[in-house]
Parts: C-alpha cells; sequence; structure tokens
C-alpha cells in the first residue's frame, strides 16, 4: 500500500540511520492502511541485500530493525547507500511474513522489489518465469516483477539496470508503482509507476528521468553531470520491443523472439 526509498548521496549515513529513515517513510504511510512491512539495505560488506519483514504495525518492524541491526557495522558511515520499504495491504496473498514485501529474485537476493498496486497478468508472468525453473516463495503478485527483472538480467547481460526495469514494466499489466534494488548494480535503484502516486524528493543531483514512466536513477557519486547521463525516455538507446500478444493474455517468452 505504500513504498519508500532513500537513496544517501550527500553525506555519509551509517545504516541505522538509513534504516531510521525508512521507518519514518513508513511512519508517514501509515494513513494508507496496511498489513505488513518489511525493509531492504546493504549488508555491511555490501555483498548481500538483507531483509526484514514482518506482519502488523510499522512499530513492530521497527523493533525488528533494532534487533537485527544492532551492533558496529551497521552504525559505520557510508556515502552511497540505498534502502528500500513496504507497507502492504494485501491483494494476493494473504498477510504473513512470506508474502509480505521486498519481494527477491532469487535466493541470492539479486534483485529486491516493493511494489504497491496489482499486477495484472502476473498468472501469465509466473507461467512463463515456471516454465524456466523460477520457483516461487509467495503467493503475492509481486514476486514475478523480481523474478522477470532477474530473467531479463540473465537473457540481456549489456542491459543497464533502469533498461532491465523498463523492460520488465513493458511487459506487465496493471496500476502500481515500484522500487527495485539490486545486488548487481549496488548504488543504484529505478522506480516506476503506472497509474499510482510515486514521489520524488530531490536533495542532491540525483538522476532523474521526467518521462512519462518517472524513473529515479542513482549511480555513484562520481559522475555528477546528470544530462549527460539521462536522456529523456523517447531518445533513450534504441531498445528492441519485446513483444506482447496482442489477441491473447499469453504472455510471449521474450528470448524465444529475435531482438
Ligand atoms: N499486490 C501486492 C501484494 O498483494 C501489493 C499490495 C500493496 O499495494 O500493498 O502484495
Amino acid at each position: 500500500c505504500g513504498i519508500f526509498a532513500y537513496l544517501n548521496y550527500l553525506t555519509p549515513k551509517s545504516r541505522q540511520e538509513v534504516l531510521d529513515l525508512l521507518v519514518t517513510g513508513l511512519k508517514r504511510l501509515e494513513y494508507r492502511g496496511y498489513d505488513s512491512t518489511g525493509v531492504a539495505i546493504d549488508s555491511p560488506d555490501n555483498k548481500n541485500i538483507v531483509m526484514v519483514k514482518r506482519t502488523g504495525k510499522v512499530k513492530v518492524l521497527e523493533e525488528a530493525i533494532q534487533e537485527h541491526f544492532s551492533g558496529g557495522d551497521y552504525s559505520e558511515p557510508v556515502l552511497t547507500h540505498i534502502g528500500i520499504a513496504h507497507t502492504r495491504w494485501a491483494t494476493h496473498g494473504v498477510p504473513c511474513e512470506r508474502n509480505s514485501h521486498p519481494h527477491r529474485s532469487d535466493d541470492g537476493n539479486g534483485f529486491v522489489v516493493v511494489h504497491n498496486g496489482i499486477i495484472t497478468n502476473y498468472n501469465d508472468v509466473k507461467t512463463f518465469l515456471a516454465k524456466r525453473g523460477y520457483e516461487f516463495e509467495s503467493d503475492t503478485d509481486t514476486e514475478v516483477f523480481a523474478k522477470l527483472v532477474h530473467h531479463l538480467w540473465k537473457t540481456h547481460p549489456t542491459y543497464s539496470f533502469r533498461e532491465l526495469v523498463e523492460q520488465a514494466i513493458l511487459q506487465v499489466e496493471g496500476a502500481f508503482a515500484i522500487a527495485v534494488k539490486s545486488k548487481h548494480f549496488p548504488g543504484e535503484c529505478v522506480a516506476s509507476r503506472r497509474s499510482s502516486p510515486l514521489l520524488v524528493g530531490i536533495k542532491t543531483k540525483t538522476r532523474l528521468a521526467t518521462d512519462h514512466i518517472p524513473i529515479l536513477y542513482g549511480k555513484d557519486d562520481k559522475k555528477q553531470n546528470l544530462d549527460q547521463e539521462i536522456r529523456p525516455h523517447g531518445q533513450s538507446r534504441e531498445l528492441p520491443v519485446l513483444p506482447r500478444s496482442e489477441s491473447t493474455s499469453e504472455f510471449m517468452p521474450l528470448e524465444e523472439k529475435e531482438v
């Protein structure tokens, strides 16, 4: 029912501070109503993504976070750091920890996703991915998105993180806002929306694409000239348009078409 992402660039912050901001963000979204909550941040060695999820109130998550992320490793300040967070109002799958967001692409947490709204063709996407060996651990529509991005990443190794999410977005139907974080693209977060609200607040020269699918795009601090980085959606490098079936709801396998 609400997603919140925080990208830290300006001054070093500890993971604990980032988590505090995530919890504050979730509290601001509490008025929307929800049944469960969750967060994801990078592990102290940056080699993994750590997630904590709880059913119930943000307060319960806050306590779990204090327990889980105590200790010196989490209080060390880091510059580029991204956390994503979620309050869930279950639409697909009962409220429980297993169905709580963030959802992940694989057991290595390659891509993790928070999602508000509904992916209406999730069953088609799920069938497509299941045929390719993906196993699902939740009953949500959201999980297919994480796994779809992972599948695209495996099959299109030259795609940037943004391109991967863009291509995944083209494959899903429904109204939603989504934020994705990845172990394979440290320091980056991609967010997008379709017919759902998504607000972006910028306190630094963050990369922002102002096309019809607003995408918040952050990388490391080295490249400060954003205009060189970001082109309007329509002018971006030509990407192969992935085929969709017009006549049926069948999900068209990406790699079975020439792209
Ligand atoms: N459809 C997703 C789910 O059931 C997201 C629901 C929401 O907006 O919180 O998990």
